[in-house]
């Protein structure tokens, strides 16, 4: 079967940006995982330029001209960006993504947190095998609301948290409809909890006020709420118990690289903003530069990451088969990561991004 088989229909126009530091090295062989698994003829990548070695070069980030061919693509594929001796005068990194989150008001940052057999899941109990949970985060207000425009003075810095009912009504049908379907596929119970600090804030009891409401909406689900501080606690000694979190950009920042933890490390842990007409696919890690050229980054997480993707364009465009070709991808990585045959360096083998792409293309069949 071809690719415009999968779909049944003109090829799906893909924005790709590679970024700096690993991002090529781990965009290369997803490239060519998505181009077996959806068909040569399914997608169509173009490569978009960005990211710190841009700016370097250029002295712009971002270009408008790559914002707007993003813009109108089907889908972003992203890789990372940023390099730490590249800076904007005010010090802070190049961070084109974060631009992208809010000019394309991809609000739903997802971050799956699933232990695969073979992942190096630092728990030692028999129950981490079953950790498989999403973690939302909201991904363009909150704390990072006044990024880039903060208000610093030479004696007091300023930056506000903003939380909107518009975007948090979204948000949390966003994490209801999620809910719904991981309880569809057998993953899940139904329930999604609400993380926030409502006890000192009254910006977070407003989130949860809005949470509540919401969850009145969607009868056939559970819906909780916990402290941030305790559900730091509760990722670590029974993640387990966990269906879908919902939280404040910040707060979705940090716990988000706590359950990148959980999954053996960053290597290993994708993730997806979506918003209601745009969504960027992009792995958690940074752009890893300690390991750069080395052959050693791990392109899991951003093989997963274009698997999110395929399952996303395949709900949006009504073509199952696109959603199944992610499916077959995401089972594939897990099988390859399982053998233990092509264990990365972060895994504590010696295998080369290379031979897990190899491994995965393997078990793609
Ligand atoms: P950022 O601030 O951009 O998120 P960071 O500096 O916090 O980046 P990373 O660049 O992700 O973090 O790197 C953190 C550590 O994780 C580094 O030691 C890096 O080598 C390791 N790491 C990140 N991604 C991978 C990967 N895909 N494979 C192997 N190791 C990785």
């Amino acid at each position: 079967m071809t690719g415009s088989d999968l779909r049944g229909g003109a090829p799906l126009h893909v924005a790709v940006f590679e970024g700096d530091g690993i991002g090529p090295e781990v965009m290369a062989p997803a490239l060519s995982l998505l181009r077996k698994a959806a068909g040569p003829r399914a997608l169509d990548f173009e490569a978009l330029p960005a990211g710190a070695g841009h700016y370097a070069a250029h002295g712009v980030s971002l270009p408008p001209e790559a914002l707007e061919t993003a813009r109108g693509a089907d889908a972003i594929l992203l890789s990372a960006m940023g390099l730490p001796d590249v800076r904007y005068p005010d010090g802070t990194e190049i961070a084109p993504q974060i631009e992208l989150r809010m000019a394309l008001d991809l609000y739903a940052g997802v971050r799956p947190v699933t232990v695969r057999p073979g992942q190096p899941c630092p728990l030692r109990d028999e129950r981490a095998a079953g950790i498989d949970f999403v973690l939302i985060r909201e991904s363009t207000e909150g704390l990072f609301h006044s990024h880039g425009r903060a208000d610093v003075t030479e004696t007091e810095a300023r930056e506000t948290l903003l939380i909107t009912r518009a975007t948090s009504e979204r948000l949390f049908d966003f994490a209801f409809d999620l809910a719904a379907r991981r309880r569809a596929q057998d993953r899940g119970p139904g329930r999604v909890t609400c993380v926030d600090k409502a006890n000192v804030f009254a910006a977070f009891a407003f989130f949860r006020r809005i949470f509540h409401e919401r969850a009145a909406c969607h009868p056939g689900l559970a819906a909780d709420a916990a402290y941030v501080d305790a559900m730091a606690l509760r990722m670590v000694r029974e993640p387990w118990s966990l269906d879908v979190l919902v939280t404040e950009n910040m707060f979705g920042d940090i716990l988000s690289d706590l359950g990148a933890g959980l999954m053996g490390g960053l290597g290993f842990a994708p993730s997806a903003d979506i918003g209601d007409d745009h969504a960027v696919f992009q792995p958690c890690h940074g752009t890893a530069p300690d390991i750069m050229g080395t052959g050693a980054a791990n392109p899991a997480a951003m093989i997963l990451s274009g698997a999110l993707m395929l399952d996303w364009l395949g709900r949006r465009h009504d073509a199952p088969a696109l959603a199944e070709a992610g499916e077959r991808l995401r089972l594939a990585v897990g099988a390859a990561i399982g053998s233990g045959e092509a264990r990365t360096r972060d895994a504590g083998g010696t295998a080369s991004t290379e031979e897990f792409a190899r491994a995965v293309e393997d078990r793609l069949g």
